[in-house]
């Protein structure tokens, strides 16, 4: 009998007053009987609708009955054929317009909490030590560029078909955006170290301080005998709004910000790439990216931070549970508010924004209502650091050094649905491809890309 209870087994999280004052998880998981309660809700629905918005397509129910039953090696077994990063796919993927948005439990109450089995179940699977069998090598090499979760997938799907892969990555540190962008306080590190391991136990070679399009191109990959070339290389650079005074001191992108934050550490005593400590700070923008700087700059001691967003709070781009956690911790919401020049003073550090106020006229191409300026509002915020979080574009580096690669106007690379670009043997996929998407996205491109680089291969 599946449990009838109309809404989530909670899941226990550290009270707001204290997480804001610290870098620590802030959702603490499932114990083994809240994850049986929760996965007995799943009411094994012929149609199965949440695989359909899983878009890894993985075996949701399989997993749960698994799970009610208190089988969590085999509830892992079957995640794993489809998933190969769970216990971060479990932490940060929009489960609510996902998997969980096609629940039928969703109809009359909430749908299955999903992500909490899946995350449940995979730290459990990490906590233990395991053996990976490295697969019987095919005498096969591809490089992949960039190791954010579309190229980290694509290497283990290659390197579980037996194939030498060896990942390219510009940074010091593998993991994309899930080590230099989402922070410690939602995806702890060590959770993605754990998964890169797995992926190093396989085979998977991992070069860092590789920027290709600097130090090689992947011409030279191709010419030093990688049969095909996988382009995963994210979408890291960042939008400014081109307002008078954005160039004063104090005034971060958001991508420069957390990184600072994230991957060098700057809220620990004595790092070596500090970040400015300031009192009342200004994230403009209203996706997952300005609630992530938002809640960094009030852990970092800021007074007051504010999110400043020119439409309302219906609009609001960013997961709902980022929000309300925002909002819980003291974030402050200025919507329908649109900043129109950043004022310096004397010695151009940031000394507030000024701002109109808008209101939503008719709606736009997108669909969603677009913001007029009402006239005569202007206003002025005193803030000392402002952050831009207002979405990023392909870097423009490996388009500019692979001759014969096909991009869009906006930088994104174009490929078929399978991730072949306009060169041959050269594939592509993730953030480098569709724009800034989600984790679970850029996986599957991973995952598809590495099917047809082997087809690709086996065809020649
Ligand atoms: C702050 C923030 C919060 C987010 N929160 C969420 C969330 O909660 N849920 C969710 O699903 N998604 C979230 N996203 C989006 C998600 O992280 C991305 O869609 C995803 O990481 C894209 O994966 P990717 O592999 O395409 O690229 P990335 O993760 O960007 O990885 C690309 C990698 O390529 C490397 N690289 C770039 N150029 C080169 C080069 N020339 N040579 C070698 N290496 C190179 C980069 O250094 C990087 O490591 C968030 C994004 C940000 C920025």
């Amino acid at each position: 009998m599946p449990n009838m209870q109309s809404t989530k087994t909670e899941m226990r999280t550290q009270p707001p007053k204290i997480r804001a004052k610290n870098f620590d998880e802030v959702a603490l998981g499932y114990t083994e009987e809240d994850a049986k309660n929760e996965a007995a809700r799943c009411l094994h629905c012929k149609h199965r609708p949440c695989v359909s918005g899983c878009p890894v397509s993985i075996a949701i129910p399989d997993f749960l009955a698994e799970a009610a039953a208190g089988n969590f090696d085999a509830a892992y077994d079957v995640i794993s054929k489809s998933s190969s990063l769970p216990a971060i796919c479990g932490r940060v993927c929009p489960q609510e317009t996902q998997c969980e948005a096609k629940c039928v439990r969703g109809i009359k109450g909430e749908p299955v909490g999903i992500g909490r089995i899946e995350r449940f179940v995979a730290d459990r699977h990490n906590e233990k030590m395991h053996k990976t069998e490295k697969p019987e090598p095919n005498g096969h090499k591809v490089a992949v560029v960039g190791s954010g979760p579309s190229g980290l997938t694509c290497a283990g799907e290659l390197a579980k078909m037996g194939y030498d892969v060896t990942i390219f990555e510009a940074l010091h540190t593998a993991g994309g955006v899930l080590v230099y962008g989402i922070p410690e306080f939602r995806l702890p590190k060590s959770i993605v170290s754990l998964e890169i391991d797995n992926l190093r136990a396989l085979g998977v070679k991992i070069e860092t301080d590789m920027v290709i399009g600097r130090v090689l191109s992947v011409d030279d990959l191709l010419a030093d005998g990688f049969e095909s070339v996988f382009i995963g290389t994210g979408a890291g650079l960042p939008k400014f709004m081109n307002i008078k005074g954005e160039s004063c001191n104090g005034v971060y992108s958001a991508n420069e910000f957390l990184t600072r934050v994230n991957l060098m550490g700057a809220y620990r005593e004595g790092a070596d790439t500090p970040i400015m400590r300031a009192h009342r700070v200004a994230v403009v923008g209203g996706g997952n990216v300005a609630m992530d700087a938002a809640r960094c700059a009030l852990r970092l001691g800021a007074d007051e931070v504010s999110i400043v967003y020119r439409r309302g709070e219906e609009e609001l781009p960013a997961r709902r549970e980022e929000v309300e956690h925002a909002k819980e911790e003291g974030v402050v919401f200025r919507l329908l508010t649109n900043p129109v020049e950043v004022v310096g003073d004397e010695k151009r550090a940031v000394r507030a924004i000024r701002c109109v106020k808008m209101e939503l006229g008719e709606p736009d191409a997108s669909g969603r209502r677009r913001p007029v300026e009402v006239k005569g509002s202007e206003f002025e915020l005193p803030v000392d650091c402002v952050i831009m979080a207002l979405g990023t574009s392909p870097n423009p580096l490996i388009k500019s050094t692979t001759a014969g690669l096909e991009t869009e106007r906006w930088g994104g690379i174009v490929t078929d649905e399978n991730g072949a670009t306009s060169r041959p043997a050269v594939y592509a996929g993730g953030d480098a491809v569709t724009g800034a998407a989600t984790v679970i996205l850029a996986m599957g491109a991973g995952k598809t890309a590495a099917h047809a680089i082997d087809e690709y291969i086996r065809s020649k």
